[in-house]
């Protein structure tokens, strides 16, 4: 669905506009699908494969996974060790990946880095490396498509806001739209890492605000009042969002900013089911009877 609607939203009795960009596709949706732009234009002929690598549970190895099946390209994904858990019963993103034709290899832990960095030798005229998470300046083009989508809607206010992995969406989104603020907050370590990440790709413009919070959160761990701010989302705005990165970015803007904002919905929450099951699973364990499921 391009181009992507608003949504006009109240919460906390504040009023919101969100970016639908989780309508976009099941598979591929949010900011993947924007990153992943050029990928997705590229005429299926021109290659016979694709590697990347990353976490076993990423939203961009599910999605880049759709795209390998869609164009007939093979997609081999290296991660660390899986645990004898996952191997046994494969679940969410891992799963849906893997039935979408993705070749999973395991890399030993003190070889991983190294190997990771080695990839790049792999790469000739028909194999493409796409970078963790999709990062990259090859992520530049679909993000410059967004810009232009939000500009074409005149999405009122002067504030948009999107949370950070490594941080490529908020830093060419601040670059393609330096008439609006962008806000954005770490969801994977802290301001600083994020900065020397976005500063690998281009200059961090003044218009790209990173919020951060007192409390650190490690990424893809199970939080109390994570869950209450994604269960309230829900409630109020009847929007899903994934558990991931949304938690923490609304947390930010609910507590740090009070102006009129735009919140572009990233995606991801196809990846919500692993997360909801860690959740049930530490709710159980603290036998927390105010913890709700609310699907
Ligand atoms: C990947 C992802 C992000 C982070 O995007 P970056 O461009 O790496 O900063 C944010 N939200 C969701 C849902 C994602 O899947």
């Amino acid at each position: 669905m391009l181009p992507t609607p608003l949504s006009a939203v109240e919460i906390n009795g504040r009023e919101f506009l969100i970016k639908r960009d989780d309508l976009i596709d099941p598979y591929l949706s949010g900011n993947k699908y924007r990153k992943l732009y050029s990928l997705i234009q590229t005429a299926s002929h021109t290659l016979d494969r694709v590697i990347s690598y990353g976490g076993t549970q990423s939203n961009a190895m599910l999605s880049i996974a759709k795209v390998c099946q869609d164009k007939g390209w093979e997609f081999h994904y290296y991660t660390k060790p899986l645990s004898k858990t996952q191997k046994a019963m494969p679940k969410g993103n891992y799963r849906y990946a893997l039935e979408l034709g993705m070749r999973h290899y395991e890399i030993e832990h003190p070889l991983y880095k190294e190997f990771i960095a080695s990839l790049t030798i792999e790469e000739d005229s028909r194999t493409l490396i796409v970078h963790q998470g999709g990062a990259g300046s090859d992520a530049k083009k679909g993000i410059e498509k967004l810009a232009e989508e939000i500009r074409k809607q005149e999405v009122p206010g002067k504030a948009l806001a999107t949370p950070s992995g490594t941080g490529t969406t908020a830093l060419f989104l601040a670059h393609s739209l330096p008439e609006y603020r962008i806000y954005t907050t770490p969801a994977v370590g802290d301001a600083e890492y994020l900065k020397e990440q976005m500063r690998a790709l281009a200059d961090i413009p003044s218009n790209l605000i990173i919020l951060e919070s007192d409390r650190k959160y490690a990424f893809g761990r199970p939080y109390r009042e994570l869950w209450q701010i994604y269960s309230k989302l829900k409630e109020e705005t009847g929007i899903e969002f994934d558990l991931l990165y949304a938690p923490l970015m609304w947390k930010m803007l609910l507590e740090q900013t009070d102006e009129e904002i735009c919140y572009i919905h990233s995606g991801g929450v196809r990846g919500n089911e692993s997360m909801i099951e860690r959740y049930e699973r530490m709710a159980l364990r603290n036998q927390d009877s105010d913890f709700r499921v609310v699907l």
